[in-house]
């Protein structure tokens, strides 16, 4: 291989940039040259590239978001979008690519690898519901951040007897907010994979301001409903004054923590080295604290399990 692409695609995630870092400088370490494809799958249909040198890629490892933009593109899900991009990477002399997004952009990229052109997948959402990895790229610093707002909410709820209930991202999966409600000491998650009894709930709260606790955390994951719809169906807090925050795109933003710009850096280089020997249609998983590679297509068809223990520790410590 002489010439590599790398794009971002789908929702942008902090911790991309230290990937896409990492894919240019281990093929300047392998002396050969890095493009950057603008746009995700709309510039690859373009032919939207620029060389990435040691300079395109100085100075962008701790910023958020991802400098080669991202965007969803409809074309790329047609045949004859795929054939146009292919066609373009061919003309310009590409060889290999690697793709940073989520499990849609992994369908993208399995689609690439039937048409026969070398793809690796790097899992980066905050979202954390891709299997064949413990963490994606920007799932730590999410949860940082929401924790950050979280404390802060905590001091005033605790000076009120307030009830919070914290909506937090993460699509149709509870893996941000399960691991934000233990982080944050709140005393219930609500996620949805597990069914969820509003009458519990409500004794549950009863039985807290009996107990006297000067505040109440609930977590909820966007996927089972909005915070404010959640407010209307507890009727009764047991005492408490509730209280709703939304946390939205600042979980998306801000500089990577340091997990995730190592966990970045280990996948970006191990993308590329599994290109160069030969690999495709594959994704970097990190399991175990070790780098592996699994079929792009276990990103959607395996469902990805949260951790029981988590689960049972948020009511072990509430
Ligand atoms: P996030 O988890 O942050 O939403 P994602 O990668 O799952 O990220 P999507 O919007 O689902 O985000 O997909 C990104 C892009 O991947 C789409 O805009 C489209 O161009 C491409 N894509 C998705 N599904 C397919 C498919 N079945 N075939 C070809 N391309 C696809």
């Amino acid at each position: 291989m002489n010439r590599i692409a790398v794009l971002t695609s789908g929702g942008d995630s902090p911790g991309m940039n230290a990937a896409i870092r990492a894919v240019a400088r281990t093929c300047m370490f392998n002396d050969i040259e890095c493009v950057g494809v603008m746009r995700g799958y709309e510039g690859l249909i373009e032919g939207d590239y620029k060389v990435l040198d040691r300079a395109a890629v100085g100075g962008i490892i701790h910023r958020g978001g991802t400098v080669l933009k991202t965007a969803r593109s409809d074309r790329f899900r047609t045949e004859e979008g795929r054939l146009a991009a292919l066609e373009k990477m061919r003309s310009e002399g590409i060889d290999g690519l690697v793709v940073i997004g989520g499990d849609g952009s992994f369908h993208g990229a399995k689609a690439l690898h039937d048409l026969g052109f070398p793809v690796i997948g790097i899992p980066g959402t905050i979202d954390n519901d891709i299997t064949g990895t413990d963490e994606t790229i920007g799932f730590d610093t999410a949860v940082n951040t929401a924790l950050e707002a979280i404390m802060r909410l905590r001091d005033t709820a605790s000076s009120h007897d307030r009830l919070f209930i914290v909506e937090v991202m993460g699509r149709n999966a509870g893996f941000l907010a399960l691991e934000t409600a233990v982080a944050s000491g709140a005393e219930y998650a609500v996620v949805p994979e597990l069914p969820l009894s509003i009458g519990n709930l409500c004794k549950l709260l009863r039985n807290s301001y009996a107990e006297h606790k000067s505040h109440t955390l609930i977590i909820l994951a966007e996927g089972v409903m909005s915070a404010h719809e959640m407010r209307e169906k507890l009727q009764d807090t047991g005492g408490y004054d509730a209280r709703v925050t939304v946390l939205g795109y600042i979980q998306r933003g801000g500089h990577p923590t340091s997990f995730d710009v190592v966990l970045a850096t280990r996948m970006g280089a191990f993308a590329t080295e599994s290109l160069l020997i030969g690999k495709s249609g594959m994704m970097v998983g990190n399991i175990n604290h070790k780098l592996v590679l699994s079929p792009l297509e276990r990103a959607w068809s395996e469902h990805k399990s949260l951790s029981p223990e988590l689960l049972s520790l948020v009511n072990k410590m509430n």
